[in-house]
């Protein structure tokens, strides 16, 4: 009888230059498993909310004061200060949230990146580049959300976060969204099966399998 133990959730890193379409790449593919296996992690800003930006649900907005002081309680499970402003993403979400099975994605950046390695060295990270120069720039203009003088300052970022992609265990090149989508959902799933995780969910059919002393080999 094929039945499934909870096993704790994966958690995945999505970093990139702002603008090469990661927080799409991650809509769309919580879009297409809504079944309540995957998460993103809403992350705390002190960034001014875009339009159209809701507090709690694309980022929890604080004020300088009110995440200064959630820094020096230990809340975030990594923060960095990115653009001038500050980025964290909470520690209890993520822990309670990987516990219950659930698939939690950070889209953070390499600061933040480097700790969560540090932190969990289990996690995944995928960092995702936009084809050209010329494309990033086109695509932070159509998102039509941020001033020039905004664009202008991550543009000059721009090569130095990607300086960073080969720390990073997945490179995807967002040249096409439906393609790069399509390999987006592969490292997922291929991550999400792999062994040690197969062999908490399948326990019990592995035991119906091989007997319970063949079951686990070591
Ligand atoms: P924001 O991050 O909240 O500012 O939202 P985005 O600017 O990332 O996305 C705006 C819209 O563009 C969403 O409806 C996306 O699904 C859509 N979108 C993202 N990438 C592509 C793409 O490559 N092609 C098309 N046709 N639509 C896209
Ligand atoms: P990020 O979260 O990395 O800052 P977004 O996901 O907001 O980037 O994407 C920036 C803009 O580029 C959005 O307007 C989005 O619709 C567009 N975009 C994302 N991926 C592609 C793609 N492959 N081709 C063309 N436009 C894209
Ligand atoms: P944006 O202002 O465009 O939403 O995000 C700007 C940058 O901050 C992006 O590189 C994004 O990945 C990063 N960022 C967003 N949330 C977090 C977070 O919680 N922690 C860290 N370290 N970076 C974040």
């Amino acid at each position: 009888m094929a039945t499934k133990t909870v096993a704790p959730g994966n958690l995945f890193i999505v970093a990139a230059p702002s603008g090469a379409g990661k927080s799409s790449l991650i809509r769309a593919l919580l879009a297409r498993h809504n079944d309540g296996s995957m998460q993103v992690s809403v992350s705390s800003t002190t960034r001014a909310p875009r339009p159209g930006e809701q507090d709690g649900v694309h980022y929890h907005f604080l004020s300088v004061d009110a995440f200064q002081k959630r820094i020096a309680e230990g809340e975030f499970y990594e923060w960095a200060k990115v653009f001038d402003n500050y980025y964290g993403t909470s520690r209890s979400v993520i822990e309670d949230t990987l516990q219950r099975g659930i698939d939690v994605f950070l889209d953070i950046d390499w600061q933040g990146a480097q700790q969560v390695r540090e932190a969990y060295p289990e996690v995944r990270s995928i960092f995702i580049v936009p084809p050209s120069l010329t494309a990033l720039e086109q695509r932070l203009r159509s998102r039509g959300q941020d001033s020039d003088e905004v664009i202008a300052k991550r543009m000059a970022k721009a090569q130095s976060e990607m300086s960073h992609y080969h720390e990073f265990d997945y490179l995807l090149v967002n040249g096409d969204f439906d393609q790069t989508l399509h390999e987006f959902e592969h490292i997922v799933m291929a991550h999400r099966h792999r062994m040690p995780l197969q062999q908490v969910r399948y326990a019990d059919t592995l035991k119906d399998l091989l007997g319970s002393s063949a079951a686990f080999p070591y």
